[in-house]
């Protein structure tokens, strides 16, 4: 949960619900999203960068999900952010760049933000691949069509097929032609596999 931030406020504004679990961030009072209409709304701000950076990335997730979890329960269908929904599918997938098929389960911010990563690790035994960033445990089966990783973003992301950063800068980790193969491969197959959080992995 986001921590009491500066510009936070100390209780609900006037006419807003009075009990924290109203609201995205409960700590600042902000994000209220008890009607379909003010959901809508955190969802637009808080898509905003500028808002965004007040938090950190594990703050961010809980947000996130705390809106997305509102627009799903009021039925309102909405990507996540505009840079989510833009998937360029007019490219032959033999002529996509690595970046390209980056972008397509990233986006272009979480992209940026994947290339910065130095801590990562990915090596590969044969149709398992196996790894960790920055702490966080990946595994990549190729036979099985499973990748399994562990993060709060990747928990929000996974079940949508998106990646979250680390899995992002894990490819980037791998030899160019290999990275290469396997994204062309996912894209096209990417309904079959299973995007698994690593607790729920047997
Ligand atoms: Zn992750």
């Amino acid at each position: 949960m986001p921590e009491r931030k500066p510009d936070g406020r100390e209780g609900p504004r006037e006419g807003y619900p009075k009990d924290p679990k109203h609201y995205a961030d409960p700590n600042n009072w902000k994000y209220p999203v008890h009607t379909p209409f003010h959901a809508r709304a955190a969802r637009r701000y808080f898509d905003n960068p500028v808002n965004r950076a007040k938090y950190e990335e594990e703050e961010q997730a809980y947000i996130d999900a705390r809106i997305d979890d509102a627009l799903r329960r009021f039925g309102v269908v909405e990507g996540r952010s505009m840079e989510d929904r833009v998937i360029p599918f007019d490219k032959d997938l033999e002529e996509m760049s690595l970046e390209d098929l980056l972008v397509f389960f990233l986006g272009k911010d979480r992209l940026r933000r994947a290339m910065k990563i130095e801590e990562a690790t990915l090596s590969r035994r044969g149709d398992l691949l196996e790894g960790e960033v920055k702490g966080y445990p990946l595994h990549i089966d190729l036979a099985d069509k499973r990748i399994v990783h562990d993060c709060p973003d990747w928990q929000r992301r996974s079940g949508g097929g998106l990646f979250c950063k680390h899995v992002g800068a894990a490819f980037l980790k791998l030899p160019e032609a290999e990275a290469l193969a396997i994204l062309r491969r996912l894209v096209p197959e990417r309904e079959r596999w299973i995007f698994q959080m690593e607790r729920d992995a047997g």
